[in-house]
C-alpha cells in the first residue's frame, strides 16, 4: 500500500489521464468521525463544502450499511448517488431500486433480535438499532472487560445463524451486523453505479473510492484499476493506498475540491 500524501502526483496524474473521476465514498469513519452512538455521527461542514463544489463536475457516490433515508438526513444533499443498507438499495438520479430480501431472512432476523434484546438488562451499553434490511447491534459502550462474555453470549444466540448460508455475520468497528447474503456486496453496487455513470456520461473516467473497513474491501477488490483508498494501512488490505489517520481524508477532500475549481477557472477562461 503507498501513502496517498506521498504518490499524490501519482494520483493527480491518473486522474488527468482520464479526464475525470467517479467520487465513491464510505460515510463511517471515512467522510464522518466515528462517535460513540450511530446517531451522532455527522458529516462535517467542510466535508460538505467541498464535496458540493466536486460535485459540480464530477459524480459523487456515498455507499454505506446505513439506509438511504438515514444518509440522505445526515448529508443533506439530494442529488448525489446513494447506495444504502451495505448496497441492497440504491437511489441513481430517478432511478430507485432496492434488492429483494427473502421474507425468512427477515424472519430470522426478527426473531434474534428478540433474543438479543433480552441481553440488554445485562449489557446496558448494546445499541440494537432499527434498520429494515439487516441487523446492527453496537458494542462500543459496553465495558470493555465485558465485551468477550458479551460475544460468547451473542454468539449462542447467533449458533443458528453461523451455519445459515444466507446470512452473512459481520462484526466489525465494535458492531455486530447481521446481512442478507444475497450475492450482493459493495463490490457488486460500485461495479454497477460505475458502469451506470460511465454510460450516462459517455465518457471513461477514473473510480475514486475510500473506505475504512471490511465491507469495504469487496469494493477495493473490484475496483482494483482504480484509485482505491484505505483509511489507516492494513496488511491483506486490497486498497492500493492509504490515509494515515480519518483526518487525512478531510484534506484529501479539500485538495480535490480545489482541483476541481482549478478546471472550472480554466474553461470560464477558455470560453470567454
Ligand atoms: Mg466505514
Amino acid at each position: 500500500m503507498k501513502n496517498v500524501k506521498i504518490y499524490l502526483s501519482e494520483i493527480k496524474k491518473q486522474i488527468e489521464f482520464f479526464n475525470g473521476f467517479v467520487l465513491m465514498l464510505d460515510f463511517d469513519g471515512t467522510i464522518s468521525p466515528i462517535c460513540s452512538t450511530p446517531d451522532e455521527a455527522y458529516l462535517p461542514e467542510r466535508n460538505k463544502f467541498n464535496l458540493e463544489i466536486i460535485s459540480r463536475l464530477f459524480p459523487v457516490a456515498i455507499i454505506s450499511g446505513r439506509t438511504i433515508k438515514d444518509l440522505k438526513q445526515k448529508i443533506g444533499i439530494n442529488d448525489f448517488v446513494y447506495s444504502g443498507s451495505h448496497g441492497l438499495e440504491w437511489n441513481i438520479a430517478t432511478l430507485k431500486k432496492r434488492k429483494h430480501v427473502p421474507r425468512r431472512i427477515l424472519k430470522t432476523f426478527k426473531e434474534i433480535k428478540i433474543k438479543i434484546k433480552k441481553l440488554l438488562p445485562r449489557y446496558p451499553g448494546m445499541i440494537i438499532e432499527d434498520k429494515p434490511f439487516t441487523l446492527p447491534f453496537h458494542y462500543r459502550l459496553i465495558e470493555p472487560g465485558q465485551v468477550p462474555i458479551f460475544k460468547r453470549d451473542v454468539s449462542k444466540i447467533l449458533k443458528s445463524v453461523y451455519n445459515d448460508k444466507t446470512i452473512r455475520v459481520i462484526d466489525n468497528k465494535k458492531t455486530i451486523e447481521l446481512v442478507p447474503k444475497l450475492n450482493w456486496d459493495k463490490g457488486d453496487i460500485v461495479k454497477l453505479i460505475y458502469k451506470y455513470l460511465q454510460d450516462k456520461n459517455k465518457k471513461r473516467s477514473v473510480p475514486i473510492y475510500i473506505g475504512d473497513s471490511l465491507t469495504d474491501e469487496d469494493a477495493f477488490r473490484v475496483l482494483k484499476n482504480g484509485i482505491t483508498i484505505r483509511v489507516r494501512p492494513k496488511k491483506g488490505s486490497s486498497a492500493k493506498y492509504y490515509f494515515k489517520s480519518r483526518a487525512e481524508v478531510d484534506r484529501f477532500l479539500v485538495w480535490l475540491a480545489s482541483y476541481c475549481e482549478g478546471l472550472e477557472a480554466s474553461s470560464t477562461k477558455r470560453h470567454k
